[in-house]
């Protein structure tokens, strides 16, 4: 998710500047001026209780901008990140939009605050109000927006800047300049993001070979955890020792070690873009574990893909696979295939019911061959991550 507010003045072409911003970047636009606009046109209860602040210039009350709020996005769950304009506007609604974003396992990546002195906006507003028909565009209303606006808005950057997710452009500029600016800032945080897709679907479903022509396309780290601890098995390192013991016993390796190999991992894997997740996680624990870790790198899963196959056709191919040279260890008997597939539905599909709460997870067809369910899944992730480009 890609989350920004638009701060600054009345007058100061956040309007303007939203129109280009939601198309180019693909995101859900919130303005609780014209969600305000809205309920006073369709005169509800919250509409007539705003009325007159808003005729005055003054800033309706936190409790219903967190109501509006609220109810927008719970209409809108599947979006690929929210543009605010116009809030927060208060130390409160700064911590309100913190724990929206909370609620929604994301948080605001960049305040971008567009800076114009007072008297350009009373200028602005003046011309915008010969077309506007809004009721608060006028002189003496203006002007008590301005003191609302210095008084209890402009208070908001300290929260931000402490947080270092604050950036200030120039808002006296031609708009297209001003749009320049923005978009630059922008692209600068897109390309810092890390990408993590999580991969889910049953064993044989192809999530492997899938995953690993995703990384290489877009230049992603392929995170396997099967294939991690095989290979600490093949190092013979102390981590391998410890879980040949366990494989030989048949038991379990215990969430403290994979959790090792993950941070390892991702600890060495500075610079790269993103990551791609196999076979991990597979329990709530792991979901959890995870996400604490991506949170401590500053990150978190940002896409998710569950790959549906058949039954039937899923033990077609791994009985198939059981034959050739790309068996692995589960592939060996009947029962193992059987075992491995009833693992994955008790203990891994509540983790895909788990982050369909919170996340979009994307549904993919696993039957058709090979490359279509590849163009499939890369049209999505292109879809989800305009700034890609392929490595
Ligand atoms: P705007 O369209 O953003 O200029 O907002 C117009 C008016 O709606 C403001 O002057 C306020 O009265 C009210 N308003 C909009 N957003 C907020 C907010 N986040 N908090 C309080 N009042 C708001």
């Amino acid at each position: 998710m890609l989350n920004i507010a638009l701060f600054g003045p009345p007058g100061a072409g956040k309007g303007t500047q939203s129109e280009f911003l939601i198309k180019k970047f693909n995101l859900f636009y919130i303005s609780t001026g014209d969600l305000l606009r809205k309920e006073l046109a369709n005169e509800t209860k919250l509409g007539l209780q705003a009325k007159s602040i808003i005729a005055k210039g003054g800033l309706v009350s936190d409790e219903i901008i967190v109501q509006i709020i609220e109810k927008t996005i719970k209409n809108n769950p599947d979006v690929n990140g929210f543009l605010f304009d116009g809030f927060p506007r208060t130390f409160v609604q700064a911590y309100i939009l913190e724990g929206l974003m909370i609620k929604l396992g994301t948080k605001l990546d960049l305040l971008i605050s567009i800076e114009v002195p007072e008297n350009e906006s009373v200028k602005r507003l003046l011309e915008r109000a010969k077309t506007s028909g809004r009721l608060d565009d006028n002189e003496e209303v203006i002007r008590n927006r301005l003191r609302e606006y210095h008084v209890k808005t402009l208070p908001v950057l300290d929260f931000f800047k402490e947080r270092g997710n604050y950036t200030a452009i120039n808002g006296v500029q031609p708009i297209a300049d001003v749009t320049n600016d923005i978009v630059k800032i922008i692209n600068d945080v897109l390309s810092k993001k890390l990408i993590n897709i999580v991969i889910f679907g049953y064993p044989g479903s192809g999530r492997g070979s899938l995953g690993k022509a995703l990384a290489q396309k877009y230049n992603l780290e392929f995170v396997a955890t099967g294939a991690m601890l095989d290979e600490e098995i093949k190092k013979n390192s102390k981590i391998g020792q410890q879980v040949k013991e366990l494989y030989e016993t048949g038991q379990l390796v215990p969430d403290e070690i994979v959790i090792r190999l993950l941070e390892q991992k991702i600890e060495n894997s500075k610079g790269v873009k993103g990551f791609i997740f196999k076979g991990y996680p597979r329990t709530l624990v792991q979901s959890y574990i995870l996400d604490g870790m991506l949170r401590k790198h500053d990150s978190s899963i940002n896409k998710i893909f569950d790959i549906q196959v058949d039954t039937l056709e899923l033990i077609r191919r791994l009985d198939k696979r059981s034959k050739t040279d790309k068996a692995m260890p589960y592939d060996s008997s009947t029962e193992r295939i059987v075992q491995r597939l009833e693992e994955h539905k008790t203990k891994t599909i509540p983790v895909i019911e788990k982050y369909k709460e919170i996340h979009d997870v994307s549904v993919i067809d696993g039957t058709p061959p090979f490359e279509q369910v590849f163009e499939q899944m890369c049209k999505e992730i292109e879809s989800s991550f305009k700034n890609l480009a392929t490595g």
